[in-house]
């Protein structure tokens, strides 16, 4: 039964959207009230007088002052859509960006055998492991990382999307299996520690362990690019993604360490924010 205290859910969405400010208020304060009532947010159009009660209006009201305090969307709801997939996120792993799905689609592109065995480092909640798996289901898809919510996170993922991917906790390589991969892949960190943009958004709810490489943003893809050669099969690609400003440094630390038909590709917003090499084993 509604109580009498019952609020309406247009009067709800616009008071929330006033406060929420950012780009998207009133996206953002409808999947709140979606996720609160289990109402779906066409629903809040198509019935805007339609009642919640005083307990799911609180509840709303307390994700709306988090999400005014700065807390991603993603964080509130609990889950953040990435390719064809609604992943789980939590606050020890990245939220996934759409650019990366960029990097899922070059991967896909490459010209690598029917059963590929694929390794994602710093795979955070799997994203990029699990879109490729989805896509290729003979691919054998590997993916590792440092942190051991990240390492549940991303075998509950692959559990809840019935899709096949072996999850292990390593730090890049070190912990890894010997074993030689078609495709290594990743989205590491690259964030200079020195960068304002850490104020900002959602990154400063973000694990700094996932965004922030050292002075100039490259200590962790500089280890990569290093030690990659020694997980490649011979004619194996190395994919990383990068900040927008690092694609030149990024095509040189490929080159010098020996990687052929090296180029950068571009992200949704036009920017060169990866970048591929070939490993001919010499
Ligand atoms: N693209 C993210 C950002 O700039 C950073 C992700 C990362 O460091 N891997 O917000």
């Amino acid at each position: 039964m509604i109580s009498k205290t019952s609020v309406a859910c247009e009067s709800l969405l616009l008071k929330a959207s006033e406060c929420i400010g950012g780009d998207s208020p009133r996206l953002d304060a409808e999947l709140l009230l979606s996720h609160v009532t289990g109402l779906s947010r066409t629903s809040f159009r198509a019935w805007p007088d339609r009642e919640v009660s005083a307990d799911q209006a609180a509840d709303f009201e307390s994700l709306v002052s988090e999400r005014v305090s700065g807390k991603p969307i993603a964080y509130l709801l609990g889950h953040q859509e990435f390719w064809s997939l609604t992943l789980l996120v939590s606050a020890s792993t990245l939220i996934p960006r759409p650019d990366t799905e960029c990097v899922v689609e070059v991967a896909l592109s490459l010209p690598l055998p029917g059963s590929a065995r694929i390794l994602d480092l710093g795979t955070g909640t799997g994203a990029i492991a699990l879109a490729l798996a989805s896509e290729r289901p003979n691919w054998q898809v590997t993916a590792c990382d440092c942190v051991d919510a990240a390492v549940e996170l991303a075998r509950r993922n692959a559990r809840e999307l019935g899709l096949s991917v072996s999850v292990v906790r390593s730090s890049w390589f070190s912990g890894l299996m010997a074993g030689k991969f078609d495709l290594v892949v990743s989205n590491p960190p690259y964030i200079a520690s020195a960068d304002r943009h850490l104020e900002q958004g959602d990154v400063r709810f973000e694990p700094s362990s996932a965004l922030v490489s050292g002075s100039d943003g490259l200590d962790d893809i500089r280890l990569i690019v290093r030690q990659a050669p020694g997980w490649l099969e011979v004619g194996g690609w190395l994919l990383v993604e990068h900040g927008f400003d690092q694609a030149e440094a990024v095509r040189s630390l490929f080159e010098s360490r020996g990687f052929v038909a090296v180029e950068s590709r571009k992200d949704y917003g036009n920017r060169d924010r990866m970048t591929l090499g070939q490993w001919t084993g010499v």
